[in-house]
Formats: structure tokens, sequence, C-alpha cells
């Protein structure tokens, strides 16, 4: 039986998770519980686990109203235990549950918040990143440094390129325009921005899309390509000092 992920908006910007694997349903952050609940009651599903990204009030602030309505196991990254709601299971990397395409494995995303997790589900080639990886962007270094943020998004561009990657906000737009900024020149970046356009227009989500697309599009993956470090007059950079040359300038955008 294949992966079935339910899209679920919430708050302004927000996406959350509903997966349905064959050992369950699982829950991937609670921005809050109200449009989780409703996607669940419209397919009579109820879910077993909760697995929270980070700490972000955007990310949990359904938790607790979940947790109480449907007595799932929440579960979410262990080195940030302090700051997030009670966790039935603290997560680290390599741990792993599931079965099947359910199956899944947290990795350790720093820079955005330090104890920040990505969910893999190797077995169904689904990648969800939040506010580590996000489409055409990633999210801004609150907690690590450039470097660890970096790093943490090369651990992800080096996943099978047909991953679907899902991440948390409907921020395709902002980050299409400011992509543009820093990789004029490039057809594919081009090619997207116009898809992502026509999807809004449509009234459609686009932050989940491909890894293969990320790595053809998302200027943050693209720190060894010539002509960005040609734009950004950083020929001899390394590709970390390119990296957080791109998020400094996307933080002033
Ligand atoms: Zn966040
Ligand atoms: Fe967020």
């Amino acid at each position: 039986m294949p992966l079935e992920v339910l899209t679920v908006p919430c708050l302004a910007d927000n996406y959350a998770y509903v997966v349905k694997g064959p050992d369950g349903v699982c829950l991937i952050d609670a921005p809050e519980a109200g449009p989780i609940i409703d996607a669940l009651e419209e397919k009579g599903w109820k879910p077993g686990v909760l697995m929270i990204t980070h700490h972000h009030h955007d990310h949990v602030g359904g938790v607790e109203e979940l947790r109480e309505k449907y007595g799932l196991k929440v579960m979410g990254p262990k080195a940030e235990e302090g700051k997030l709601p009670p966790l039935d299971m603290g997560l680290t990397e390599g741990m792993n549950g599931g079965g099947g395409e359910g199956y899944t494995v947290p990795i350790d995303v720093p820079g955005h918040t330090l104890g920040h997790m990505a969910f893999h589900f190797p077995n169904a080639g689904a990648l969800f990143t939040a506010d580590s990886l996000m489409a055409l962007g990633c999210g801004r270094v609150f907690e690590g440094t450039m470097e660890q943020m970096h790093d943490s998004l090369q651990k992800l561009a080096a996943l099978p390129p047909e991953t679907m990657v899902y991440s948390g906000h409907e921020y395709t737009t902002g980050n299409a325009k400011f992509a543009l900024t820093i990789d004029p020149d490039n057809t594919a970046l081009h090619e997207r921005v116009k898809k992502v356009a026509a999807q809004r227009e449509a009234g459609e989500p686009t932050a989940q899309v491909s890894l293969a697309e990320e790595l053809a599009t998302n200027p943050f993956l693209r720190t060894s390509d010539a002509g960005i470090r040609a734009t950004l007059a950083m020929k001899d950079a390394s590709d970390a000092e390119v990296f957080a040359e791109i998020r400094r300038r996307k933080d002033a955008f």
C-alpha cells in the first residue's frame, strides 16, 4: 500500500501533513488543531502518532488539543525536549519506526533551531522538512550557525533526487522573487517561477516538490554553481561561505 499524504494549510501560511502508511496514520507538525481535525474527519482517519520537527509555536500550537482528542503519541527531537510539549518519545537521528512505506527515520537538520529534525520515509521516497529545506528557499538561521544550516541542507540534498520534499510554509512566491536575483540565468528556475505563479493563481499549495527540482532551482542548494558564484563575485569562496552570503541577502531582501 502506498503512502498517502494530505497537505493541510494552517494559520496564515503553515502546512501540517497527515501521512497514512500501512501501520496507521501519523501527523507531522501541528500549527493548530482545527484544520487537521477537519482533514482527518473528512477521511475518517484516526492518527496514532504526531511527530514534531522543531519547537516554534507555529509548529506545535495544536499539539495538546490533538493529543487530548485522539490520545496520540507525541514524538519530537529529544534535543528540544525542554521547549516542546511533553514528549512520549524523544527522537534522535537514525532512530527508526514504522514499517514498509511508513518506515521513518529522523534526520538532524540544525540551523533554524538547534534541534530541528526532518522526517524521511525512505521506502516511500518522502521527506518532511518544515523550516530546514523549503521550496526554493530555507528557514532563517535563528539558533545555529550558517555553517550548520549549510551542512543540514547538504545532508538532505544527498538523498535520492526522486524524493518528494514537503516543507512547512507557503513561502514559495517570495522565495522565487529572491531566487531570481541570485540565479537570474537559470532556465529551470524561470520555468519553476512560472509554474508556481500558475499554481498560486489556482489556489494550490507549492511547498511540495521533488528534490530533483529543488536541486535544479533552489539557490541555497546551488552554492557550487558557477553562474551563482559569478553573480555574487565569490568565485573562490567555500560552499558554506556562498550559502551564508545568499542567506544574508535573503534576510535583507
Ligand atoms: Zn520555525
Ligand atoms: Fe515555521
